[in-house]
């Protein structure tokens, strides 16, 4: 789905390919098709970001809001290109369903 499949990669970790190599499914079927894919990465990053606020809360009086704001910045800036993908990923599967027989049949392109 994208040029540079590594999930902890910064190299293009924004470049997508324009469709699908085997169905030809476009991966941007209109402009601005992503916008949604914000809050999917909102909801992964909160998760995560609370559980990692629960586990500090009980196990730590020793670290400063600021430590813990500069961490999470950190692990932000580290898996903004996995959590880009994977929003983008999961966003498209909202709409579009994999369809695991399209290597096997011709496919018409954008269906
Ligand atoms: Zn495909």
């Amino acid at each position: 789905m994208f040029e540079n499949n590594s999930l902890l990669s910064w190299r293009n970790f924004s470049q997508m390919k324009e469709c699908c190599p085997v169905c030809k499914q476009l991966y941007e079927p209109e402009p601005g098709y992503y916008y949604g894919a914000m809050f999917v990465s909102y909801a992964l990053t909160t998760g995560p970001t609370l559980a990692i606020v629960a586990l500090m809360m009980i196990f730590s009086e020793e670290i400063t809001t600021w430590m813990f704001v500069g961490a999470l910045v950190l692990a932000l800036v580290l898996f903004l290109p996995a959590i880009f993908k994977l929003s983008r990923a999961i966003w498209i599967n909202i709409f579009i369903s994999y369809d695991p027989m399209a290597a096997a049949t011709p496919h018409v392109r954008g269906h």
